[in-house]
């Protein structure tokens, strides 16, 4: 028989090993559900012993499922297989000896005997559970991929790309479809040389990754800046096969970085920098001091009345006049100054490299003038009244904190002293400054108040020393100091802007007691009246000068204006085009202190003049000195092709007065003839006819 031959024999033995090395469970079953044969796979997978024998502890179907899933088995599943003789494919649940379950793709296929008939059956049970473990993987990794708001691209050997995601799109610009099958090379950017990119690949293939920030560029064109990592996967064999790109766009983040540290350290208001901008700014002066011998001073600026000022016209009012203040000390910054706001109404100032003290003392007479010009608001003119406090390192503290303090003390100071004035911290330059300022104080109230006055001082026909004109001479007399000489407090008329009133009145006053004269039948004399620069500058200037003259029916013809030329020439062209005002008006321009200036004949071609002023330096001089006399020759040689005017000035001396008639000059100016006179005084000579 066959079924006795030894090959039928091994056949068996094989078969039975393959049986068992399936990875699946294999099993028999017989008609009445019991289990004939169990392959190891599925002795592990229901938790049934290899040592078990099946004969002598038979187990059953229904040993192996639930009450349910055994129903759908034994009722439906069976009986359908024994009928129509086909096998049964379905997912369904085991349940192993310890009741644990186990999801199975199950296939039963019926085996029938001689007579057709199913005799028994055999079950192949593939278990899910590891199945779905790694499909559940696989889409979690899908999903991650996809998801991360990192930009990931993965791309082969070669570095052609083989997969992107979404951030990657979203970042480059570039979609899949766009990306796939390109290299890298799609996204660089001109930011970076061969040699960049060179090194990058050598730090690859050396350790197997890179990471490092990296300008690429989008598709739009636009650069950004990104962080990246590469990473390279090896195969078995140590071969690179695959490259993982993964990156993030930096731009943002540097964008958010940025926008914080500038509120951490600026004031939204005023977008100036803050308290903590203004630590830092001194520290860092005196980092980079430390060692050299440069100065740096700290300033601290008190507004005042700012809480006033809240209470009774509101918050908007004051951040209006907040921004404005700071607006206005802005102007007077260099770039090397900071102007920081440190609180409601204080404001800060470094300034590094301080050369002079004098400087500081300038700056803040000049921010103590911006904020005590009126704030216009709304309607209302509001006036600050505005206290500094100032500090210097290294002079008197070495450190932030005291150096703060120092100048927290001297506003105190400042504030004590009864507002509108600027303390130093050290007091013996507080003296220098505060005299500026008591001065600056009090020509204010001088000039809007009933404080100035003005002489005459006769120009005279040098032959004859007959009146023929006058200059007009502010005078001011301080309650306290006395006269005070218009060289001092000119100069800082002008520089605190309170020239332009200074100027009005002066030409109001003139008009008025020439208005006067004539009323009194007397023959008004032409009058000189000096011009600040300053003055030249402001618009509508020749306007402020005709008022009075036409308020009071007076002669434009018998003004001339004295323009200083050093005072001309250090300014634009703008300041010609107003002297040409002037002239169009009808009244004469006298250029003053002639010779200490630089003027070239052609500049003062350009100039619409009617008169040229030798300074008193070279009158003075020209007995004596061979260089001044030669000027004075050549003036009067100049005014001469010039068909101008010439008078001198500050003839002291008849060996003057000859010498000047010698050289051809007819009119003069000076204490050998009359001192500067009160208007009374002056006057009396008209009626008396000198
Ligand atoms: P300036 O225009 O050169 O005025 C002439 C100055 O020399 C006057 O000084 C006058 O008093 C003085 N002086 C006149 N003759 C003699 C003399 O023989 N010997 C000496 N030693 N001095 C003489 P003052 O009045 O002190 O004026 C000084 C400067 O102030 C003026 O120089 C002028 O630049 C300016 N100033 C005077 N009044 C006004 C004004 O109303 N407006 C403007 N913007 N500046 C004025
Ligand atoms: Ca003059
Ligand atoms: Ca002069």
């Amino acid at each position: 028989m066959l079924s006795q031959s030894p090959e039928y024999l091994l056949l068996l033995k094989q078969q039975g090993h393959i049986l068992e090395a399936a990875n699946e469970m294999i099993a028999t079953v017989s008609l009445d559900q019991r289990l004939i044969f169990l392959n190891q796979a599925g002795r592990q997978m229901l938790g049934v012993s290899l040592e078990r024998d099946l004969i002598e502890e038979p187990l059953y179907v229904a040993d192996f499922h639930s009450p349910e899933v055994y129903a759908l088995l034994s009722d439906h599943v069976f009986p359908s297989l024994v009928k129509n003789l086909t096998r049964w494919k379905g997912d369904i649940e085991f349940r192993d000896l310890n009741q644990r379950a186990i999801p199975v793709h199950l296939t039963v296929i019926p085996h029938v005997d001689d007579e057709g008939k199913v005799a028994w059956m055999t079950g192949l049970a593939k278990d899910l559970r590891e199945v779905n473990a790694l499909e559940i993987q696989q889409r979690l990794a899908k999903r991650v991929f996809d998801n991360t708001i990192e930009g990931i691209f993965v791309t082969d050997a070669f570095a052609r790309i083989l997969q992107v995601n979404r951030a990657f799109t979203e970042v480059t610009g570039y979609s899949a479809e766009e990306a796939l099958g390109k290299t890298p090379r799609l996204l660089r950017s001109n930011h970076h040389d061969a040699a960049f990119y060179e090194k990058l690949w050598a730090e690859v293939a050396l350790s197997g990754s890179w990471q490092g920030e990296i300008w690429n560029r989008r598709k739009d064109g636009s650069v950004y800046l990104q962080w990246l990592s590469i990473n390279c996967l090896k195969n078995s064999r140590d071969e690179t096969e695959y490259y993982v790109a993964v990156f993030h766009d930096l731009s943002e983040l540097r964008a958010r970085e940025a926008e914080i540290e500038y509120l951490v350290n600026h004031d939204p208001l005023t977008g100036l920098g803050n308290r903590s901008q203004f630590r830092d700014r001194i520290e860092q002066g005196i980092r980079g001091g430390a060692g050299s011998h440069s100065r740096m001073a700290v300033i601290k600026i008190d507004l005042g009345e700012i809480q006033l000022i809240n209470d009774s016209l509101g918050h908007a009012c004051s951040d209006f006049l907040i921004k404005e203040a700071g607006s206005r000390l802005k102007d007077l910054m260099s770039r090397r100054d900071s102007l920081v706001r440190l609180g409601a109404d204080e404001f800060g100032v470094v300034v590094s490299d301080v050369r002079q003290m004098l400087d500081i003392s300038q700056m803040a007479f000049d921010l103590k003038v911006q904020l005590q010009a009126p704030f216009i608001i709304g309607g209302e003119t509001l006036y600050m009244n505005p206290s500094m406090g100032i500090s210097f390192y290294p002079d008197d503290a070495d450190n932030v904190e005291d150096l703060l303090r120092c100048a927290r003390t001297a506003l105190q100071e400042a504030k004590a002293t009864g507002r509108n004035t600027f303390c130093f911290y050290n007091q013996d330059m507080s003296i220098q400054s505060r005299d500026r300022l008591v001065l600056e104080q009090a020509l204010r109230e001088a000039v809007l108040g009933n404080g100035l006055s003005l002489n005459f001082q006769p120009k005279v026909l040098l032959e004859t020393g007959k009146i023929y004109a006058a200059e007009v001479l502010v005078r001011w007399r301080h309650p306290v100091l006395g006269f005070i000489s218009p060289a001092v407090f000119i100069p800082i008329a002008e520089r605190s802007g309170l020239i332009a009133e200074l100027g009005n009145w002066v030409m109001q006053e003139t008009c008025r007691q020439l208005a006067i004269m004539k009323t009194a039948g007397l023959t008004v004399p032409p009058v000189a009246i000096n011009l600040s620069v300053y003055e030249l500058e402001r618009p509508g200037f020749a306007k402020h000068l005709m008022d009075p003259v036409i308020k009071f029916g007076l002669d434009p013809g018998l003004f001339e204006f004295e323009v200083t030329e050093t005072g001309l020439m250090s300014r634009e062209e703008a300041v010609i085009d107003s002297l040409k005002q002037l002239r169009d008006a009808g009244f004469k321009v006298a250029l003053d202190d002639f010779g200490t200036g630089y003027s070239s004949l052609s500049y003062l071609r350009k100039l619409p003049l009617s008169t040229l002023k030798i300074d008193m330096a070279f009158v003075t001089d020209m007995t004596t000195d061979k260089v001044a006399a030669s000027i004075v020759k050549t003036v009067i040689a100049l005014a001469d092709s010039l068909e101008l005017e010439v008078i001198a000035e500050g003839v002291e001396t008849t060996e003057q007065q000859m010498m000047l008639l010698d050289l051809g000059c007819s009119k003069a100016q000076g204490f050998l003839f009359y001192k500067p006179l009160s208007v009374d005084h002056f006057r009396d000579l008209l009626v008396n006819g000198y």
